[in-house]
C-alpha cells in the first residue's frame, strides 16, 4: 500500500517504537516529522536517514510534550498533518501513597493531555484534506491494571477513552481513530532492564525474560517495534476504513487471561 503525498507525525519518535512505526510508514511512503524534547544533531540525522533511505521527506521538530503549547506547537510547525501517532510517553513505578505528585503530573501530560492537544490542532487538518488517521499508542495498561503503575494505567485508560470519543465525533468523516495496545515490546528501553532483573532474581537472562518481565505475557515473546508500525500501516490501509473508536491487542495474549 502506498502512503505517498501523506504526512505522518509520530510523537516521541526519536526512539523505540516511534521510531519503530515512523520507520514503517516511511517504507510505506508517507512523509515524517520525528519528535522528542531534545534538539541534537542524532536527532536530526535520523529524520535524514529516513529520507534518503525511503526517498520520503522527513523532519524533527523538537517539543516538549509535558507543555500544552508546545504539543499544540508541534502540529502547526508540521504545516500538515494526515497521519497522527500519539506515542510520547514515560513511566514511573510506586505505590499510590509514595507517588510524587511531579511524577503523575509528568505522565498524565505527556501521555494523555499532549495527546489532546496534538489531536484538537490536527483534526482540523485533516478536515481539510478529507481524509485522517488517529494512531494512539496506548497499552495493555489501556485495559488492564498493575500495582505501583497509577499514573500510567490511569494515562493510558484516559488514551482509549479519548480515542473513542475522536472516533464519534468524526464518525461521518473520512477520519478514523484507534488505539494500539502493545504488551511487552522489544524496545532498547526493555533491553536494558534485562541484565538487572537476572541479577536482582539471581536468574538466567533468559529465565529473567521468561518469568519475571514477561510473566504476564502467554507467548513469552515480547511484540516487535516492526509489528506496532505494521499495525499502524494496517489502520491507514483501505482495508481499515470502518475500524474506529477501537483497540487493537498485540500482548501475545495478556488481556485474554
Ligand atoms: P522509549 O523511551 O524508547 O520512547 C519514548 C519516547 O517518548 C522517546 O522518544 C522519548 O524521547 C519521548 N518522550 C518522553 N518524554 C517526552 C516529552 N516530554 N516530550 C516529547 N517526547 C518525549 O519507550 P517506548 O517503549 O518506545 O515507548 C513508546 C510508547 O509505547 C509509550 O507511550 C509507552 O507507554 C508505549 N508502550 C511501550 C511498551 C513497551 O513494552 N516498550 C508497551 C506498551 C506501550
Amino acid at each position: 500500500m502506498s502512503l505517498e503525498g501523506k504526512t505522518a507525525v509520530i510523537t516521541g519518535s526519536n526512539s523505540g517504537i516511534g521510531l519503530g512505526v515512523a520507520t514503517e510508514l516511511a517504507k510505506a511512503g508517507a512523509n515524517i516529522v520525528l519528535n522528542s524534547y531534545t534538539d541534537r544533531d542524532e536527532d536530526h540525522k535520523l529524520a535524514d536517514d529516513l529520507a534518503r533511505k525511503y526517498g520520503i521527506t522527513a523532519r524533527y521538530i523538537k517539543a516538549d510534550l509535558s507543555n500544552g503549547s508546545e504539543a499544540r506547537g508541534l502540529i502547526e510547525a508540521a504545516g500538515q498533518c494526515d497521519i497522527l501517532v500519539n506515542n510520547a510517553g514515560i513511566q514511573h513505578v510506586a505505590p499510590i501513597d509514595e507517588f510524587p505528585i511531579e511524577k503523575w503530573d509528568a505522565i498524565i501530560a505527556i501521555m494523555l493531555s499532549s495527546a489532546f492537544h496534538t489531536t484538537a490542532v490536527a483534526l482540523p487538518m485533516m478536515r481539510k484534506a478529507g481524509w485522517g488517521r488517529v494512531v494512539n499508542i496506548a497499552s495493555a495498561h489501556g485495559l488492564t491494571a498493575s500495582p505501583y503503575k497509577s499514573a500510567y494505567v490511569s494515562a493510558k485508560h484516559g488514551v482509549v477513552g479519548l480515542t473513542k470519543t475522536v472516533a464519534l465525533e468524526t464518525a461521518r468523516e473520512q477520519i478514523t481513530a484507534n488505539a494500539i495496545c502493545p504488551g511487552y515490546v522489544h524496545t532498547p528501553l526493555v533491553e536494558a532492564q534485562i541484565p538487572d532483573t537476572a541479577k536482582k532474581y539471581n536468574m538466567s537472562e533468559e529465565e529473567a525474560v521468561e518469568k519475571i518481565i514477561l510473566d504476564r505475557q502467554p507467548s513469552k515473546e515480547f511484540a516487535t517495534v516492526e509489528q506496532i508500525g505494521g499495525t499502524a500501516v494496517f489502520l491507514c490501509s483501505a482495508a481499515a476504513e470502518q475500524i474506529t473508536g477501537t483497540t487493537i491487542s498485540i500482548d501475545g495474549g495478556w488481556t485474554a487471561l
